[in-house]
């Protein structure tokens, strides 16, 4: 029997308004997904359940959350009815030892960080998809290790994607500058480029740049990468760029595709 081995993607998500619109960046999300073997499940690791617990959906329909304010209708409108997935929730579990992993039965879902995706990559929501909270408690080799340890689902069916952002300062956003990022995120982005393409293992050194705090100025749209990079770090993975843009001045939507070559 041959397996595929599936990718883990790093998808930079943007504004919640990519859910409507169809943009390049939507596009590419598109175009990935047709270019997969179809997965059994999805694990996705979004950078709006950041928590005090690492945690996993486990309800059999979990609901379409509209975490965000000042969108419009449309937007709330959006649901994303993809089953949940109790048996992947539980190997998660297992697979995290000794990370202990809360099974929430009740009070999560799918956020925006993952349907704003979906609902591109998989829009007849006929996959079972599973979310994993980032444990706002941890540094960022926590994350990068927990991914690592999570690669073996690649081998099972399962398609790992952690949306976030690599640079993301919603209080230095320019609407005008569609396409466009400030120097300082160019510079942060090219950084984390380098050491996503080169050498994953070193991901935690970013905090050691000189734009870290100003590119990331709170933690969770940037922790989602280090999932994806502990992954490639630990199965020689093929790294593919795309989406390589900085736009609005402050955000990145630079994202990855690891191939892991064995696991
Ligand atoms: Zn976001």
């Amino acid at each position: 029997m041959t397996t595929t081995l599936l990718p883990a993607i790093f998808v930079g998500h943007g504004s919640p308004m990519n859910t409507l619109e169809s943009n390049r960046y939507t596009e590419a999300w598109q175009n990935i997904a047709t270019s997969l073997p179809k997965p059994k499940a999805i694990l996705m690791i979004s950078a709006h359940w950041y928590i005090n617990a690492t945690a996993v959906t486990a309800m059999q329909q979990p609901r379409t959350i509209h975490d965000f304010y000042g969108f419009p209708d449309e937007l709330f409108a959006v649901q994303y009815p993809a089953p949940g997935d109790a048996v992947l929730a539980q190997r998660v579990a297992e697979l995290a030892a000794p990370t202990w992993v809360g099974m929430d039965t009740d009070q999560w879902g799918l956020d925006h960080g993952a349907w704003s995706v979906l609902v591109h990559m998989y829009p007849d929501a006929d996959i079972p998809v599973v979310q994993l909270s980032i444990n706002a408690n941890e540094q960022v080799d926590f994350h990068s290790q927990l991914g690592e340890r999570l690669a073996p689902l690649l081998h099972e069916g399962v398609l790992i994607i952690a949306s976030g952002n690599v640079v993301h300062n919603l209080g230095r956003i320019q609407w005008g500058l569609d396409g466009q990022g400030f120097d300082w995120a160019d510079s942060f982005d090219a950084a984390a480029r380098e050491l996503m393409m080169n050498n994953p293992s070193e991901i935690s050194s970013l905090r050691n740049h000189d734009s870290f705090q100003t590119a990331v100025p709170t933690p969770e749209h940037f922790l989602p990468l280090t999932y994806i990079a502990g992954i490639a770090a630990a199965t020689d993975a093929t790294m593919t760029v795309f989406n390589d843009e900085r736009t609005m001045g402050s955000l990145s939507m630079t994202s990855y595709i690891a191939q892991p070559k064995q696991i």
